[in-house]
């Protein structure tokens, strides 16, 4: 079998690795349909977070489930499934209260980028669709592994109501979805924070109202003139870096939701900015899994199309001018299909 393997800084090759078996019986083996590369396989990829030795990577996924293990109950062989990019039992405290990405027995998946994975906590992490998928929707379906979870997470995690004024910051897939996620969830205005022509068109087209081209200081006063200067109810960050993160909370109003779904890099909050800045933070790596019915069902029914942010495909042995694509900015995201 072939995967995609990281060796260091932009060398990823496409090679062969031993097929995955069943090695608990709680796992399923699939036949990967769909796989692409996540904004945060950029981080290892530049070297930004190295890597000791050579990684195997992709953590995003869907497809057709060829084997289970003895004590899956839930999933069956032949269905098409998507999971999230951490597994987990969906039965512990935490999966209960629906963080399943905290779940105490969470396993993260890290070899998607290949033709067949084995996944862990098959029967708390796998949901199957109604059908095996036409073709079509197979970009969609991809996105809820985890870039469209991620975004619906970061607008209801930042409280999005009907009517809210909303600002994401952050024009990668998940701040391009979490404008689609306010959208749907109704959300009044929404501003979208980006620089980029391209993803400003998909920002509109998913739902943004208005466009912020400022950065830093100067973006913050120009979201503050456009909410009278009292700042947005619901403030979604989806890039992870301390510029990022500090807009975000000073474009917020008193007593407004700020969240934050972008792994943090070096970002370090002050204390008393934070006392005085009077919001609600809430974020973390996305609970995936807790919206994949609800959003299977969205997709489903062809009311939201996330597959849209992939604007570049590739077959999965192109593994390698995928992430050159996105690191060079010329593809927001890049699909793989085996
Ligand atoms: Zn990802
Ligand atoms: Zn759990």
């Amino acid at each position: 079998m072939l995967g995609a393997i990281l060796y260091g800084p932009r060398d990823v090759r496409f090679e062969e690795r031993d097929v995955p078996r069943i090695m608990k019986p709680t796992d399923a083996i699939i036949r990967i349909s769909a796989t692409c590369v996540c904004g945060s396989d950029l981080w290892p990829y530049r070297g930004i977070q190295p890597i000791a030795q050579p990684t195997p990577m992709g953590h995003e996924y869907c497809g057709i489930v060829e084997e289970v293990g003895s004590a899956v109950t839930s999933i069956k062989p032949g269905q098409f499934v998507i999971g999230s990019f951490f597994a987990s039992d969906n039965t512990c405290p935490n999966c209960q209260v629906g963080y399943q990405s905290s779940c105490q027995h969470a396993e993260f998946i890290s070899t998607a980028q290949a033709s067949v994975l084995r996944v862990p906590l098959a029967d708390g992490t796998l949901v199957a669709t109604p059908a095996v998928p036409s073709d079509d929707l197979i970009s969609s379906l991809l996105t809820l592994s985890d870039v469209m979870g991620t975004g619906w997470f970061a607008a209801d995690a930042a409280n999005v109501k009907p009517g809210s004024t909303v600002v994401v910051v952050g024009d990668g897939a998940v701040g391009l979805l979490g404008v689609l996620s306010a959208k749907q969830m109704g959300a009044g205005r929404i501003i979208a924070m980006s620089r980029h022509p391209s993803r400003q068109k998909l920002a509109r087209e998913f739902g943004a109202t208005d466009i912020v081209t400022e950065r830093g200081d100067e973006g913050v006063a120009h979201l503050k003139e456009l909410t009278n200067g009292v700042g947005a109810d619901s403030v979604l960050e989806c890039v992870g870096t301390q510029e990022s993160m500090m807009q975000a909370i000073s474009t917020s109003r008193k007593g407004g939701y700020v969240s934050y779904v972008g792994v943090p890099h070096g970002v370090e909050l002050n204390g008393e900015q934070l006392f005085f800045a009077h919001v609600h933070l809430h974020g973390g790596p996305a609970p995936v899994r807790r919206y994949l019915p609800e959003l299977i069902k969205l997709v489903w029914n062809r009311e939201i199309n996330p597959g849209k942010v992939f604007d570049l495909t590739l077959p999965l042995d192109h593994v390698a001018e995928g992430y050159r694509a996105m690191d060079e900015r010329r593809a927001i995201k890049t699909l793989l299909r085996p």
